[in-house]
């Protein structure tokens, strides 16, 4: 047997600061600080010497009901033959004369002093301010469990994610729905239901003079409608899974709204449009989606004159409420803001005119320094162009315009 893979017996004494991660089937997990360090080889090509690093970070394994001697290497045999399962040595507790397998820290590889010290288990986090073996247990025994099942499931199934959160801002998580408040109607995108306030605030990791710390910001966040049948659970679940796999928006957690009884997903919707350089959205207070526009707030706030026609106006509504930049808005031209006109083609399709329309085209101008600031760019060239028939019927020259224009996010 080669010298690294020696399996050896460890007194227990060589082991410290024991701390327990989580509870598996085949019995508790602890990290522990291992005195003596692990076998290694040191040399070059020819010679080598035995050898051991300094004291490590180890994982061990308290097994359930395998107290006698027998049971016990019969359970370590079934643990070394399972393929890619390494051990370093076995141990007995000087307190309850239990053994205990000693292996690898199964994070080892991505502790990095950049990230900070874990407060339990005091290695170095896996990434920064988390703790991939200790934090997501530890903010799981912080739950209690309620009384209704479906509850039950869906933190079930939220602990599970947690565990593969490879970082504190990735955590999924369960949001109490008086932690929502400020709730607001989102109009013109499909099964966003609700913007909200979340008053306990979104996962952020702090960074000052090179420390992380894990914090939380109060933020706007989105309230997704999922669909599922009241009465089955797993088809919630399924929808849950699908959502997060889809991995288009930024997902905070799931919520019950305790008026209706529904679960909801609490949703970054625009995640990956939120930008610095676009600036601060004053109703939602969070990064514009596009230049001075925030995609989910400003439509709705769009002043409108109207047409005289109702079917004019909601179909500008309509395509206002999806409008993805402050420059896409379209809007009613009052005939009297546009000054000389001039026919400059005529054919099947129409009369084309060119005219100069007094209020302008909408423009956003400035930069990252002095900030984004809405315009318009008045006394603009533009073009008309006729739908004929369009005198009798609004119907279908809203047809025309529907196939002209499809804005998309
Ligand atoms: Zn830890
Ligand atoms: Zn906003």
């Amino acid at each position: 047997m080669e010298y690294e893979k020696m399996i050896e017996w460890i007194p227990f004494e060589r082991l410290t600061n024991f701390q327990m991660i989580r509870e598996e089937e085949l019995g508790m997990i602890f990290m522990a600080t291992w005195l003596d360090g692990i076998r290694i080889i040191r040399g070059e090509l020819v010679e080598y010497s035995q050898s051991r690093i300094e004291s490590c970070g180890v994982n061990l394994i308290i097994l359930h009901d395998f107290q006698t001697c027998d049971t016990f290497i019969k359970a370590l045999t079934n643990y070394t033959q399972l393929e890619g399962n390494i051990v370093y040595g076995i141990t007995q507790s000087t307190e309850t004369n239990q053994y205990i397998i000693i292996i690898p820290d199964e994070f080892n590889s991505r502790r990095n002093n950049s990230n900070g010290v874990c407060k339990y288990c005091k290695c170095y986090n896996t990434s920064p301010a988390w703790c991939q073996s200790c934090d997501p247990w530890r903010a799981a025994l912080e739950w209690t469990n309620e009384n209704k099942e479906i509850n039950n499931l869906i933190k079930e199934f939220i602990k599970e994610y947690r565990f593969k959160a490879t970082e504190y801002e990735k955590v999924i998580e369960w949001i109490s729905f008086d932690e929502l408040i400020n709730l607001k109607e989102i109009k013109g995108v499909s099964d966003l239901e609700f913007m909200a306030t979340w008053v306990k605030g979104v996962r952020t990791i702090k960074s000052e003079s090179g420390q992380f710390t894990q914090s939380r910001t109060i933020l706007s966040v989105d309230l997704m409608k999922l669909n599922y049948s009241q009465t089955n659970a797993l088809e919630l679940l399924e929808n849950v899974k699908a959502h997060i796999q889809s991995e288009k928006y930024r997902i905070h957690g799931i919520t019950q709204n305790t008026e209706t009884g529904l679960y909801m997903l609490v949703i970054e919707f625009c995640h990956n449009k939120r930008w610095l350089a676009n600036g601060i959205c004053e109703h939602c207070k969070r990064y514009n989606t596009s230049p001075a526009w925030c995609y989910l707030c400003d439509p709705p706030n769009v002043v409108q004159e109207t047409s005289g026609d109702k079917n004019i106006d909601d179909c500008i509504k309509e395509f206002q409420l999806k409008a993805t930049a402050f420059e896409n808005v379209i809007e009613w031209i009052s005939f009297d803001r546009l000054e000389d006109i001039k026919t400059i083609g005529k054919g099947g399709f129409g009369t084309v005119y060119s005219s100069v329309w007094l209020d302008g085209k909408r423009m956003v101008e400035g930069d990252n320094n002095l900030g984004c600031v809405r315009c318009r760019k008045k006394s603009f060239e533009v073009a008309l162009k006729e739908l004929p028939g369009s005198q009798t019927s609004s119907s279908e020259f809203l047809n025309e315009v529907s196939q002209i224009y499809s804005p998309t996010m």
